[in-house]
Formats: C-alpha cells, structure tokens, sequence
C-alpha cells in the first residue's frame, strides 16, 4: 500500500462535512473544517453545564445551524467572552464560542459520528480539577490556549 501524500489527506479533510445535533432534532448542524484540538475539559463550567465529570470538544471553522430550532440558546460564562450553546427544550449541550479561539467549539457528543481518529483526545484540560476515579486520556499535545 502506498501512504497517502500529505497534502491530499489535508484537502480531504478540509472538504469533510459533519452533521450533528441535540437529542430532540430541534438543534442541528454541519461542520466543515478540519477538526481542531480534540480534548476533554474537566473544568468547573464543563462539569456543571455537562451533568458530567468531563466533556469532550473539538473546533471547526465553520458551522452552520440547520436544524428547525436555528441555533442553540447561548449562556454567557464569562460575559462577553465566553458562551456555550444548548438546545431550550431538551438541554443537550451542543456547542461553544469562545472570544481567544477562532473555531466555534463542539461537543463532539453531540457530532453524528464520533468514531473519527482526528476526533480522539488529544489534551486533557483541566485535568487537576478531575474526579479522582476518572483516568486521564492519554495527551498528546500541550494545550492550545492555557
Ligand atoms: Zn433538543
Ligand atoms: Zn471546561
């Protein structure tokens, strides 16, 4: 077998379309873009807004809400900073926007597919705020923001 060039697995990536959405259908989405610094965040925010010791994210460039709902209610976690978006009438988390990073965050959860590699975890944010039976995921890369 012969690997494939650099470059063309980029381009491929680039033209990859994801759909996504809430548990109702109400919120839905496609990403376009590669997926940027897939990582798990155990911080305080996550853990309250998740109903969950951890949640699981990644970036895209671009997203388009399609679904009947538009987009997601959004709750300011840090005013004029930070948002996470949630679906108003069955509360799955499906998203976040975050001033300091250009790609709009998504629960990867909340993807149609979660089975992609470039999906996997590569940074666990946080980690020192984790519940203390939940293993880390392996990391791979520092994290992109602090
Ligand atoms: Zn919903
Ligand atoms: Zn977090």
């Amino acid at each position: 077998m012969n690997a494939t060039p650099a470059a063309d697995t980029q381009g491929a990536k680039e033209a990859e379309v994801r759909t996504g959405g809430c548990l109702c259908g109400r919120i839905r989405f496609t990403a376009q873009g590669p997926a940027v610094f897939p990582h798990t965040c155990e911080c305080d925010h996550c853990q309250k807004l998740g109903g969950t010791p951890v949640m699981w994210w990644v970036g895209f460039k671009t997203i388009t809400w399609t679904g009947e709902g538009g987009e997601p209610t959004w709750y300011e976690t840090f005013p004029g900073e930070a948002k996470r978006g949630f679906c108003p009438t069955c509360g799955s988390r499906v998203a976040a926007i975050d001033s300091d990073i250009p790609e709009i965050g998504i629960n990867v959860t909340a993807l149609n597919d979660t089975s992609g590699e470039d999906l996997v975890p590569i940074h666990a944010s946080f980690h020192d705020n984790a519940v203390r039976w939940l293993p880390s995921v392996a990391q791979t890369a520092p994290s992109a923001t602090g």
